[in-house]
């Protein structure tokens, strides 16, 4: 079996190499210089390349049940002693896993062996300008104008997340081209930009929170952790999870705001009381910038103020207590306007792609026999945790297994 792979990422390398172990004889064409160039920013270059938790939730896709259908068939396990298999130690923090070396390149290092031991081809800076199916085969013409054959296509070719420029022939050209459906593309995992000119006073602020995402007054999601505050909006693990639904509120043209809660742990009724407790104790001489010391941080306690328009030298004892109670039930329910998210270039993932109601089981085309697909170019998206890269490792296998056996 002959088979072509559009695109030396993750997936692509993952097909490479399943492909080849059967027997195939395998021809991968990247685009780049080198294979597998996105794997070194992974995990803040420590590559977290797959995660011990996994549960349906962190797989996002039009169609229901990747993680019963596809992820089943090979998931972190199969990931974990493969790598192993290869001979790469794992160092594994709370069930998020990294190469014990916590270098990402270790990991292409490893994956770069298998393919110089398996005699795969890697055609790099090269890239189709046309794929088409003929009656017995694919015929793959390259920019330069060779054209290659191949039994089996498997289009590898990622999305536009982390690139600064939209490439011409892309793997969203190619499958188009086959006729298959594309679910819009949006930047997923990147940080959300809000509206109002407050952010620029607290940039620089992290800290745990609650963040819940409405759109159309509608509430979507709601996720806890470690918020960072930027000049533009907001960042952190958090607000990456919820940035897809941002990206696909602001596609479609609809209102998005958030709301922070600075004080999760409390319930409103217990932090009420707190303060009373504290406003009742304190010397009404006090500023009211003194009397929000040892609320939030800093810059927020000034924030809070401001909003609740308090100068911060004003003594306590001209303000009333119902003033405060405002101000401080607002750190519980901060309410920001939403006007989009940094673009593909700050983006870990996209969420879109090929639709997976058009792709079987072992990710052949149901449109195309012979046409395989793997990776971020389809229709799914995972939470932040190693649920992307794993997508990779299953869609990959699981299309070279294929393309080669079938
Ligand atoms: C900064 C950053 C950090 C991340 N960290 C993590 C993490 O820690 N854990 C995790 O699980 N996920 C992480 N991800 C996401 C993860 O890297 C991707 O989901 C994964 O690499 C997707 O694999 P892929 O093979 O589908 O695509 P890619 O890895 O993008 O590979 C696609 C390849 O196809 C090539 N190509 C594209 N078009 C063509 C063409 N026309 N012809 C030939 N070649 C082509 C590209 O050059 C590229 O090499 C991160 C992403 C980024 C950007």
């Amino acid at each position: 079996m002959k088979i072509g792979i559009i695109g030396a990422g993750a997936s692509g390398l993952m097909a490479a190499i399943t492909a080849a172990k059967q027997g195939s004889n395998v021809t991968i064409i990247e685009r780049k210089d080198r294979i597998c160039k996105k794997i070194l920013a992974t995990g803040n270059g420590k590559c977290n390349f797959t995660n011990k938790s996994m549960n349906a939730f962190d797989f996002r896709s039009q169609r229901q049940g990747v993680f019963r259908d596809y992820i089943s068939q090979f998931d972190e396990n199969d990931t974990i002693s493969m790598f192993q298999t290869m001979g790469m130690l794992i160092k594994d923090k709370n069930g998020y896993c990294y190469p014990r070396s916590e270098q990402a390149s270790t990991v292409l290092d490893i994956l770069r062996l298998q393919v110089k031991n398996l005699n795969i081809d890697v055609l790099s800076q090269s890239y189709p300008v046309s794929i088409q199916k003929k009656k017995k085969n694919f015929e793959v013409v390259l920019k330069t104008n060779e054209k290659l054959y191949f039994d089996r296509i498997i289009l590898a070719c990622g999305s536009f997340a982390g690139e600064k420029t939209k490439d011409d022939y892309t793997g969203y050209t190619y499958a188009k081209a086959f006729g298959h459906t594309i679910i819009p593309v949006v930047p997923a995992l990147v940080q959300v930009r809000a509206k109002g000119k407050e952010f620029k006073s607290i940039s620089g602020v992290r800290c745990d929170a609650n963040i819940s995402l409405y759109i159309n007054n509608k509430l979507i999601t709601e996720e806890f952790g470690e918020l960072q505050l930027t000049d533009y909006g907001i960042s952190g693990i958090p607000v990456f999870q919820l940035s897809r639904y941002v990206s696909y509120g602001i596609y479609e043209k609809k209102k998005v705001r958030v709301t922070i809660d600075f004080l999760p742990e409390y319930d409103l009724k217990t932090w009420l009381t707190f303060v009373s407790e504290k406003w009742h104790k304190a010397d009404k001489n006090i500023t009211s910038e003194e009397f929000f010391q040892g609320f939030l941080n800093k810059k927020l306690n000034l924030l809070f103020l401001k909003l609740g328009e308090i100068k911060v030298e004003t003594p306590i004892s001209q303000l009333t207590f119902t003033k405060i109670e405002q101000v401080v039930t607002h750190m519980k329910c901060w309410e920001i306007e939403i006007e989009g998210t940094n673009p593909y270039e700050n983006a870990q993932v996209c969420a879109g792609g090929v639709s997976m109601d058009e792709i079987t089981l072992e990710m052949e085309s149901k449109l195309v026999p012979g046409l395989y697909f793997a990776g971020e170019l389809l229709d799914v998206d995972g939470r932040c945790g190693g649920y992307n890269l794993q997508w990779a490792w299953t869609s990959g296998y699981l299309a070279g297994k294929a393309a080669a056996t079938k």
